[in-house]
């Protein structure tokens, strides 16, 4: 008896981040949901658009971070503020909630379709990066965009939204 009781009563584990695992590094709160996270910004290098830091990947590359960059009210994953904000790319919002990142993730992400490149036809992965886009055509490293193309572009974008027209990347 006196021996089971042994076996049951674990070590208390110590605290340790929920992203990586990690008990060596000092360790934080995260202020949108409470877990454990390596306390690692300082080791981010600026501009470097490194991911090595584990708590300002929580903050910058996930929608729990976003939902509570942008002040919004409830549970994320139930959150339509966040959904709109990413309205024209559901991509990265299914990204955003499904990387590895993340503590809890969406349990049912919405289906996308895949990104092509506007010129070459290829899938281009959004969270992976280099790419380019313009008033919402996207084009993978492989193709350049010329000025005809450029401003075919941008004429039909503004057709289409003409009240956004202002906002056209690049
Ligand atoms: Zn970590
Ligand atoms: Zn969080
Ligand atoms: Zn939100
Ligand atoms: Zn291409």
């Amino acid at each position: 008896m006196s021996k089971q009781k042994q076996s049951i009563t674990k070590k208390i584990d110590k605290p340790r981040c929920g992203l990586c695992g990690s008990t060596r590094k000092k360790l934080v709160k995260t202020e949108c949901c409470g877990n454990w996270i390596c306390d690692d910004e300082d080791d981010y290098v600026l501009f470097s658009y490194a991911r090595n830091s584990c708590s300002r990947n929580h903050r910058r590359f996930t929608l729990c971070g976003f939902h509570h960059t942008e002040e919004h009210k409830g549970d994320w994953r139930e959150c339509k503020e966040c959904l709109d904000s990413f309205s024209h790319e559901l991509e990265m919002y299914v990204w955003y909630g499904t990387n590895e990142y993340n503590f809890t993730k969406l349990d049912n992400p919405p289906k996308y379709k895949p990104t092509h490149c506007h010129k070459c036809g290829q899938v281009i992965v959004l969270s992976e990066g280099g790419y380019s886009s313009l008033g919402g055509a996207y084009f993978c490293e492989n193709c350049e965009i010329t000025d005809e193309e450029r401003e075919e572009i941008i004429k039909n974008y503004k057709k289409r939204k003409n009240k956004y027209a202002s906002a056209i990347f690049i």
